[in-house]
């Protein structure tokens, strides 16, 4: 089925190719969403990690605030020996590492308790954002202060950890204040793999910007409010989401979350670009393959259905030429005896009648031997068009029969018919002029026998080549260039001639 349709290799072909390009592009598919699965779980694990690491560092942190209250609340311990009552204040955790300064500040802002010196630095920190919110409302708790450059010792920008100290009678009594450097979260930060366009942040709840990675000192205390991805920060206490940043314009995907108990909000993102950078490289690899893949299966097929037509082709003509005579293009005598079996056949099924038409060049070998053997050839070629010409219905079958002999085919054609169609034959030759001088007619001249099924019984097709060939020898004996009819009762010859040329 192939062989006869090459059009169906390359059917075949394409929806293999197509079946194949699905394939990769499922795959690809799966592929892509491993990858940002991936991304997903990764930063969901930091933004953990980092929530737990501060918020257990605040807690310890404030832990220590609420013993300074408390110590200064017990009898007695205002009137320890300096050194004695600066160990019962600070605990060791407010020397950790990042961890700045710890003061007791009185009601005017003052210092009056210093962790790292003593007697105390003369300092004034009431135009603090801190010492303000805890004079003026009583109820804040623990307190995260936004960034500022500390007044003493060190550069780096720190925030603050208050507590308000409030008298028995409720009122305020000042505040107990830590301060935290930021360089603590820079290095937390720097410590996640986040890849090369990661980014990770730790703001306060109202949007200011604590720190940044990538570090950049300009955008600390930066307030978001308004940027779209601090509105959809505020809206859950943890979640995740594609954004691009305000800041550089980065898309990512971000985890975020809230501090437990702070007000901070932490965010943790992979750069969309990183996430896909390797499943990218891979799909463009696959991608090219399949694509080849793709175009050799098509292109093999291409040629391979071309060769099958080529070779139907060829087939074909060998077949024609197999069935065709060589010189005169018609059909040749294996041919006529196979189609005068099968119209026999038929011919009998039906009823129909069937005609045979004999045809021999007449005085040819005289022909030949006056005019060249080329000349014959060329002359039985032009008669050869002339029985073409002459028998033009499909069914109709006209064949060289051997030599210088033709016979023609004539299914439901009865006497009367292939006697017509014998005529117009015999005309056409004459009409020609081919000049010959050894005819006593001039000009090349055709005999035709004709049999016919319809009139007669005939045994077998054989049967009636033989009666024709009988017509035909009649018809030459009759003094040729004549179309007679089988039976020619032998003593009536010239009164049975169908046709004959006007003497
Ligand atoms: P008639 O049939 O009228 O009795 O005489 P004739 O000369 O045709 O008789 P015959 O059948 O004996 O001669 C046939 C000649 O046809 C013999 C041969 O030289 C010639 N012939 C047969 N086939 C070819 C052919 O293919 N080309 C040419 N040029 N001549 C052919
Ligand atoms: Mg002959
Ligand atoms: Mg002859």
């Amino acid at each position: 089925m192939v062989t006869r349709r090459p059009n169906i290799v390359i059917a075949i072909s394409i929806v293999l190719a197509s079946a194949i390009l699905a394939i990769a592009v499922w795959v690809l598919a799966q592929m892509r969403d491993d990858a940002l699965r991936r991304a997903q779980d990764s930063v969901f694990n930091v933004s953990l990690l980092v929530e737990r690491d501060v918020s257990r560092n605040l807690e310890i942190y404030d832990l220590s605030l609420r013993a300074v209250i408390e110590g200064l609340k017990q009898a007695g311990v205002l009137d320890l020996p300096p050194a004695i009552r600066q160990m019962v204040l600070f605990d060791g955790s407010a020397s950790a590492k990042d961890l700045g300064s710890m003061f007791v500040l009185d009601t005017a802002g003052n210092v009056v308790f210093d962790s790292q010196a003593m007697p105390p630095r003369r300092l004034n920190l009431a135009d603090r954002d801190y010492f303000q919110v805890q004079r003026d409302s009583p109820n804040v708790g623990l307190y995260v202060s936004h960034p500022f450059a500390p007044k003493v010792n060190t550069k780096d920008v720190s925030i603050a950890l208050s507590r308000r100290i409030s008298r028995p009678d409720g009122s305020f009594g000042g505040v107990v204040v830590g301060t935290m450097r930021l360089t603590y979260f820079r290095h937390l930060f720097a410590g996640m793999n986040l890849g090369a366009g990661g980014s990770m942040a730790l703001m306060l709840s109202d949007g200011t910007m604590l720190m940044r990675r990538p570090y950049d000192p300009k955008i600390i205390g930066l307030n978001l409010t308004g940027t779209a991805n601090y509105s959809r920060f505020t809206e859950q206490p943890s979640g995740d989401f594609f954004g691009t940043a305000a800041i550089d314009g980065v898309e990512r995907w971000y985890a975020f979350r809230h501090i437990d108990m702070y007000p901070l909000i932490l965010d943790v993102a992979l750069s969309t670009r990183d996430i896909y950078v390797e499943w990218r490289h891979r799909a463009w690899i696959i991608g090219i393959l399949i694509a080849a893949l793709d175009v050799a299966i098509i292109a093999l097929a291409i040629l391979f259905s071309q060769q099958l037509r080529q070779r139907r082709a060829a087939e074909e003509e060998l077949r024609v030429l197999a069935r065709t005579d060589g010189l005169t293009g018609l059909n040749n005598r294996r041919t006529f005896e196979e189609q005068a079996e099968e119209e026999w056949r038929r011919a009998q099924r039906n009823g129909w009648p069937l005609s045979m038409l004999l045809i021999d060049v007449d005085s040819f070998k005289g022909f030949n031997d006056l005019y060249g053997h080329s000349a014959g050839d060329d002359a039985l070629i032009a008669v050869a068009r002339c029985i073409g010409q002459s028998v033009r219905r499909p069914g109709d079958t006209a064949a060289r029969y051997g030599g210088e002999e033709f016979a023609v085919l004539l299914p439901d054609t009865d006497e009367t018919g292939a006697g017509v169609i014998a005529e117009k034959i015999r005309s056409a030759v004459q009409a020609l002029e081919l000049r010959h001088v050894a005819s006593s007619h001039h000009v090349l001249t055709i005999s035709i026998g004709i049999a016919c099924t319809g009139s007669q019984v005939f045994a077998t097709s054989r049967a009636l080549v033989n009666a024709a060939d009988e017509a035909l020898y009649e018809a030459k004996d009759a003094g040729r260039n004549r179309a007679l009819c089988y039976p020619v009762a032998a003593r009536a010859v010239r009164q049975s001639v169908v046709t004959s040329p006007a003497q």
